[in-house]
């Protein structure tokens, strides 16, 4: 059943839908689980957890390889901390574990046609799913998004449409285009989050069913943060697990709201004024689950903290000598990692893993200017 999660109205799945008619964000309520004993047969990525993915049919399912991206240990800092390489996934971000399963939701619907909007890397991973599923998409964009994500959408064979003006301008255009045409929303799909679920029980196989003590996620959306908590929800009441890591979110100081909320005490996230920022990919005004995403925070005693654009871009170059090539956005949530310790929330013997969620060869273009600017390699 998808369930609004403002008036609890429920909803077929079998019927096309991404927003209830009060206005409400829609949440699958799954109770299906996958069987641990089966796992160790099915090869790796986000289908081996089929059971929890909410797809009546295996014919259905589209994939290009996603998930079953490494955990790799460095000396961050001089501590010891995991890094889950989520952007090694096929379209180089983690949204592809989502944009399978809501591809693959579509198929199901046989929908042929869909709009999406998207600061860049949702809008290439809708893209390339749409590709192989056979399905038309058209993708709205800032003017302002990195070329080589622009670039990136059209390969996939995509319409793009460039909108002027700020990422909500973008948001607006979409769904004004979208009475005709399924609006295949990353940010409204309860199949998108249902996809950020495997993340987390990906996790959980790599720790060996012991979750570390934290895990840190930049977040705009909150697509990931979310997904996380919904996932090792599942595991906590299959008794997979016996306890919730404690989520992390990192935002842009530049654009806070999710930061401002849970610091006020406040259940939901309200609009925020924002500033321009190389973590383009969390730059969110106001995110559509606000309440669903204090709540994963809250629930998990977690913590919110911003970052400076200096200490993205310190991040990146930090990384870079691990051997790990990231983008702005995806250095957030090391930066806030920084920032974490060095306030004594989390201790250098605390178990860390950080969530890698875009490739640095999605900001090349960034990265020169950058470089230009800066002098290259002075970290
Ligand atoms: C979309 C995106 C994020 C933010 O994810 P949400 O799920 O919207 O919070 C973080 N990093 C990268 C690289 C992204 O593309
Ligand atoms: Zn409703």
């Amino acid at each position: 059943m998808l369930v609004c999660s403002t008036c609890a109205r429920a909803f077929s799945a079998t019927e096309p839908r991404w927003q209830c008619n009060c206005g409400g964000y829609l949440l699958l309520n799954s109770p299906a689980m996958f069987r641990r004993e089966d796992l160790a047969q099915r090869p790796g990525g986000v289908w081996r957890y089929c059971e929890a993915l909410g797809i009546q049919d295996p014919a259905n399912i589209i994939s290009l390889g996603e998930g079953a991206t490494p955990l790799l240990d460095v000396p961050f800092d001089g501590c010891f901390t995991s890094l889950k390489l989520d952007y090694l996934c096929p379209t180089g971000s983690y949204k592809d574990r989502g944009s399978s399963v809501m591809l693959s939701k579509l198929k199901e619907w046989r929908i042929t046609e869909i709009i999406e909007d998207s600061s860049g890397n949702a809008g290439a991973s809708i893209a390339a799913y749409a590709a192989f599923a056979g399905i038309r998409a058209n993708i709205y964009i800032p003017e302002s998004t990195s070329p080589g994500k622009a670039a990136q959408i059209q390969l996939y064979g995509a319409n793009l449409i460039k909108i002027p003006g700020t990422r909500e301008n973008t948001a607006q255009a979409a769904r004004q285009a979208a009475s005709d045409i399924f609006y295949a929303s990353h940010n409204w799909s309860p199949y998108f989050l249902v996809g950020m679920k495997t993340a987390a029980y990906e996790l959980a196989e790599q720790y060996f069913w012991e979750p570390p003590d934290w895990i840190l996620t930049p977040a705009g959306g909150g697509s990931l943060l979310v997904g996380l908590h919904f996932g090792f929800t599942d595991l906590l009441n299959a008794g997979f697990i016996q306890k919730m890591p404690r989520l992390a979110a990192v935002q842009s100081a530049s654009c806070d709201p999710i930061y401002r909320a849970w610091k006020t005490g406040s259940m939901d996230v309200s609009e925020t004024e924002k500033k321009p920022t190389a973590a383009e990919g969390i730059s969110v005004a106001k995110p559509v689950r606000g309440a669903t995403i204090l709540k994963a925070i809250r629930e998990s005693r977690g913590v919110v903290v911003t970052v400076n654009d200096d200490a993205v871009w310190n991040t990146v170059e930090k990384l870079g000598k691990h051997g790990v090539y990231v983008e702005p956005t995806a250095a957030a949530a090391p930066a806030g990692l920084t920032r974490l310790r060095e306030a004594g929330v989390i201790e250098c013997g605390d178990r860390v893993a950080i969530m890698l969620t875009g490739s640095g060869l999605k900001a090349t273009d960034k990265v020169v200017e950058h470089f230009a600017a800066n002098g290259a390699g002075r970290a």
